[in-house]
Formats: C-alpha cells, sequence, structure tokens
C-alpha cells in the first residue's frame, strides 16, 4: 500500500489513464469487441459514474466556499473587478488564438475534402443562437438556493461574490460570517483531495468504458479531422500556454504542466470542464500556489466561458462542412466563423458533446441550410467524443493558464509553491488547528 500512496497523485492518474486504455483494447482482442463493451459496461462503468458523481457534488460547496472566503480575504471589493477585468480580457485574447489557429489548421490538413458523407444518420439541431440579453439576466439568481441545485455556476458566482462583498462592509458584525465561510472553504478542500484519491480508479474506468465504445472503423473513416483536432489543441497549449507562461509570466512552464495533470486527466476523460472543476480548483492552489481569491473566482468564471479548446474545434468543423459540401469562402467569411466560433465557445456548456451542438450558429455564417447541418453533427457525434476529450483537457488548461496569469498580476501567486518539484505527493494541507482542551468545553 505504501508504494501507492507513496507516488504523486498525477503519476497515479496518468498511469490509470494509459492502463484504461490498454484494458480495452486487449479485453476486446480476447473476448470480442462487443463482448468486451458488454463486460466493461456492467462492471467497469459504475467506477467511472461513481466517481463523477463525487466530483460534481463538490462543485457549487467549492464554489460558494472558495469564492466567498476569497473574496473576504481580498479585504477591498475594487480588488475584485481588477482580478474579473484582467480574467476576462486575457480569457477573450487566448480565444481569439484559438479560433484562428482552428481555422488555420483547418485550411492546412482539409480535413473535409473527399469525405463520404453518405453512411451519417441525421440529427437535426435547432440553429438558433441562445438570447444574450436572456443570458445576461439569468446572471442574477431570483433564488440562490435554486441557482446552487440547478448547478447554475454563473448565478452562484455572482450570489458569493456579493455574499463576501457584504461580510467585507459589515465590518466586525460580519467576521464570523466570513471565518465559517473559511473554515468551509478548508474542509470542502480536505474533501476534494480525499475524492482526488478515487481520480486513479474513475480515470481507468472512464477511458476503458469511452474506448470500449469507439469503433475502430468509424475513427479511421475520419482519422485526418482527429489528427488536425489533436495538433491544433497541442499547437495551442505549447505556442499560446507555453509561450505565454514562459515569456510573459517568467515562470517555468514544465511546473506548469506537471501542477495540473490531475485536472488535463480527470477532464479527458470525462470531457467536462464543468465537472472537473473541483480538481482544478484543487491543482490550481495546492500546486500551482494560486491564492483562493483568484482560484475561486476565476476558474468558475472560466470553467463557464472559457473554451479554447471548443473554439478551435468549431472552427475546424466549419471547414470541414465547407470542404466536404464544396463550399468557397471569402475572407469576410473566415471572419464571421471567427467571431461566431469564440462567441459560440463561451456561451457552450461545460458538459461533454456541448459544442458539437453549437456548430449551427457557425455554419449559419456561410448559409449552409438545416439539412445538411443536420449530416454534419449525424456524422460527427459518434466520433466526438474523442476529440471532446481532448478539447475538454485544452479548456481546463487555459482556465489554469489565466487563473495563474492574474494570480502572478496581482501578487496572489505563491511562486515558491509554483516552483516546487512535484514529484512528490502533495503537501497535506496545513493541518488543522489544535483545539487546546480548555478551548472545547
Ligand atoms: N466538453 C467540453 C467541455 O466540457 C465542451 C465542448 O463540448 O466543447 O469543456
Amino acid at each position: 500500500m505504501n508504494w501507492w500512496f507513496g507516488t504523486a497523485l498525477w503519476m497515479r492518474v496518468l498511469g490509470a489513464l494509459a492502463l484504461g486504455v490498454v484494458f480495452a483494447l486487449v479485453l476486446a482482442q480476447v473476448m470480442g469487441q462487443e463482448a468486451a463493451a458488454a463486460l466493461i459496461e456492467s462492471f467497469v462503468r459504475p467506477v467511472g459514474e461513481l466517481f463523477f458523481n463525487l466530483i460534481r457534488m463538490l462543485i457549487i460547496p467549492l464554489i460558494l466556499t472558495t469564492l466567498v472566503a476569497g473574496v473576504v480575504s481580498l479585504g477591498d471589493p475594487k480588488k475584485l473587478g481588477s482580478i474579473g477585468g484582467k480574467a476576462v480580457a486575457l480569457y477573450l485574447a487566448t480565444t481569439f488564438f484559438a479560433v484562428w489557429i482552428g481555422i488555420g489548421f483547418g485550411l492546412a490538413f482539409q480535413p473535409g475534402a473527399g469525405v463520404n458523407l453518405g453512411g451519417a444518420e441525421p440529427i437535426p439541431v435547432d440553429t438558433d443562437a441562445p438570447g444574450i440579453i436572456e443570458r445576461l439576466i439569468a446572471i442574477v439568481p431570483t433564488n440562490p438556493v435554486a441557482a446552487m441545485a440547478d448547478t447554475d455556476v454563473l448565478a452562484v458566482i455572482f450570489f458569493a461574490i456579493l455574499l463576501g462583498i457584504g461580510i467585507i462592509m459589515a465590518g466586525r458584525a460580519g467576521k464570523p460570517v466570513g471565518d465559517l465561510f473559511s473554515s468551509a472553504a478548508d474542509v470542502v478542500l480536505k474533501i476534494t483531495h480525499i475524492v482526488m484519491e478515487v481520480a486513479p480508479f474513475g480515470v481507468f474506468a472512464l477511458v476503458a468504458y469511452t474506448v470500449s465504445t469507439q469503433g475502430v472503423e468509424a475513427l479511421a473513416s475520419v482519422a485526418v479531422l482527429i489528427v488536425t483536432v489533436y495538433l491544433a489543441l497541442l499547437a495551442h497549449a505549447v505556442i499560446v500556454y507555453g509561450g505565454f507562461i514562459r515569456f510573459v509570466l517568467n515562470l517555468p512552464v514544465l511546473s506548469f504542466a506537471r501542477g495540473i495533470i490531475d485536472a488535463q486527466a480527470v477532464a479527458y476523460s470525462t470531457a467536462s470542464s464543468a465537472g472537473t472543476l473541483p480538481v482544478t480548483i484543487a491543482n490550481v492552489t495546492d500546486n500551482l500556489g494560486v491564492k483562493r481569491s483568484v482560484a475561486g473566482s476565476v476558474l468558475p468564471l472560466g470553467a463557464t466561458i472559457n473554451m479554447d479548446g471548443t473554439g478551435i474545434y468549431l472552427g475546424i468543423l466549419a471547414l470541414f462542412t465547407a470542404q466536404a459540401f464544396g463550399y468557397d469562402l471569402t475572407f469576410t467569411q473566415y471572419a464571421l466563423i471567427a467571431v461566431t466560433a469564440a462567441l459560440a465557445s463561451i456561451g457552450a456548456a461545460g458538459i461533454p458533446s456541448a459544442g458539437l451542438f453549437l456548430l449551427a450558429i457557425v455554419l449559419g455564417t456561410f448559409d449552409v441550410p438545416p439539412e445538411q447541418i443536420a449530416i454534419i453533427v449525424g456524422f460527427i457525434l459518434p466520433v466526438d467524443r474523442i476529440m471532446d476529450m481532448a478539447r475538454t483537457a485544452l479548456n481546463v488548461t487555459g482556465d489554469s493558464m489565466v487563473a495563474t496569469a492574474v494570480a502572478k498580476w496581482e501578487g496572489e501567486l505563491d511562486e515558491d509553491r509554483f516552483r516546487a518539484p512535484a514529484d512528490k505527493p502533495y503537501d497535506a494541507p496545513e493541518p488543522a488547528p489544535e483545539v487546546a482542551d480548555a478551548d472545547r468545553d
């Protein structure tokens, strides 16, 4: 047992991910594809679902407690405006690069050229863009408890920030409530650490399940698309994120990458950046040294509005569609694709396949009729997951990068922690203060 807990969690999680792939492939060889898929569905998948439920259970408690505690620790509501402004500006800037990288890779690799859409089962999708005004209004919850019950992240962020500001403004009278939230944040983070110990098993099960459900022939028919998407995502991670961390923030890229491996692996196996949020918050605070005030506000916001992987994907899929159906696009149309892909990525929910169902908004820029959109969505959906996993991993990487940048600029980054070697299990957070016997009664 000692070697298990003595090995850093990120190594165990990565090992589990690789093992999940190998397990599903070997089982399919030994028992045949269908029998293996049935066995994995009955006995392995439940472990993955259990883990996914465990982390989703923590999303709202973690956002509420870390954000309120973070705002209170800032002590000055004005600083929050500066954090939010910088985060939103960086989120938009990275998304801008993302959509153009997507378009560039789509042009260079031509993934839709000569593709045979004949066997696709058309899936009609809604072509209306969600109303921006309604979405903005909905950020203010009429009932914060209902917003929490619905996991309405933006509404919970809004309420938590106001609560934190109220606590600061109440001065001495607010202090007990502030202390309560700070203590609750410690407790919920502890629970997150417990749940993360289950991650290797959950990641193994989820990855094995996904591999067992993806037909090799289906994947082979879109191999060029899959390779294009993976390379574009990698290029964005290395050039935009890596370059920014190294040359703008002057921080070691490897420490960053190693610090968020758990979050990336969980994002990869669940294909949900919203679901991964508790792990992202824990990684970024524990391993990258980002203070709660920044992690608690910037990361939930990012999990809702910052999806560079989705932006890249939508750019590539738009070109895929144009190439498959033979549309000739003008530069203005490329620019419109970039703008709508960026907006759709901002509006996408952090759940599996969310991005694909927003494709219609992007295809509207060159008047693709609904029947053709249905064919494309029907063609991609069976193979979407494998690309969804990778774009979700990039989405959480982008959130973590922006949180690091904002923390550095706001003086809320513990650089020693960021640079500390991560090849040992993460430090247990400071032990709870001993309660003297006399204080107990
Ligand atoms: N699954 C992605 C996420 O959760 C969204 C998408 O479908 O692109 O970040």
